[in-house]
């Protein structure tokens, strides 16, 4: 994990909006991400996390504002051209193709891969869960298994910059950790993660940073290290003396000023 600082940027997002319709889901968000960062990204159900990931990985349009990956603006280019890039989303709800087999919702990815480390075979060897299930229909796996495979596909890309949807919700206690099992593997490949994680403690222990969105602004931005669970708390149910519309900025590796 990179400290914060002058270090290569992986993503920077610009005052970045996001609607749906007449609703402003995500408000003039600025964030900016290093390579190497692990971010969590937390706040409560329709705070607006799931609308901004969807927009930086071009899944959905943003309204204004700017998202830079690397030394490129990918604002405006779609989806696929992003993953192309190096950006991939495992979106909420996992998304596979239920009646393909595990290897034939992975080999669905693959076709897209950028040239890296992560091919199929080196998939099944760093995921030993899915070479047993490799011939098992998608639809007939656990919630689990399931996101171990959406997190897989999402690898097979060899993306820089991963972004994960609610990686535990809904999952067993044992789910969880399968998962998370994948995670540590894709953080030792090297690539820059952010993660929206409704376990608070769970976030902050995997990630060196935390994003707290509240109605589609930031409210926090701060290293794990420099908060306590109970401060992103009171920012997640805007209850802090310091979530006006400044507070994001001046948190900027600050804690909650
Ligand atoms: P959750 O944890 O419940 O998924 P979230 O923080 O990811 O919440 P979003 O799903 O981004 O939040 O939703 C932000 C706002 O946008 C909410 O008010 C939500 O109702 C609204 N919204 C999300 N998706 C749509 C949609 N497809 N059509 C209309 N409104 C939507």
């Amino acid at each position: 994990m990179s400290a914060r600082g002058d270090g290569p940027k992986a993503l920077r997002v610009e005052s970045l909006t996001a609607r749906h319709g007449l609703l402003t889901a995500v408000r003039e968000v600025s964030l900016t991400v290093d390579d190497g960062e692990v971010v969590a990204l937390v706040g409560a159900n329709g705070a607006g996390k799931s609308t901004l990931l969807r927009t930086i990985a071009g899944a959905h349009p943003s309204a204004a504002g700017a998202i830079h990956f690397g030394a490129d603006d990918v604002t405006t280019r779609p989806a696929h051209q992003r993953v192309a890039d190096g950006i991939a989303l495992v979106p909420e709800g996992r998304r596979l193709f239920p009646d393909l087999t595990v290897e034939e919702n992975l080999l669905v990815a693959a076709r897209r891969a950028r040239p890296g480390p992560w091919r199929l075979d080196t998939i099944l060897a760093a995921f030993p869960m899915l070479a047993e299930l490799r011939g098992r229909r998608a639809a007939a796996l656990s919630g689990g298994q399931q996101q171990a495979v959406s997190i897989a596909r999402a690898l097979l890309t060899n993306p820089r910059l991963l972004l994960v949807d609610e990686v535990s919700l809904g999952l067993s206690p044992v789910a969880v950790e399968t998962v998370y099992a994948s995670l540590a593997t894709v953080l030792r490949s090297g690539a820059t993660l952010i993660l929206v994680e409704q376990d608070l403690q769970r976030a902050m222990s995997v990630a060196g940073r935390v994003v707290c969105l509240l109605e589609g602004r930031i409210v926090l931005d701060a290293p794990t290290a420099d908060v306590t669970r109970e401060q992103v708390t009171e920012a997640y149910f805007g209850l802090s003396r310091t979530t006006g519309g400044a507070a994001a900025d001046s948190t900027r590796g600050g804690g909650v000023s």
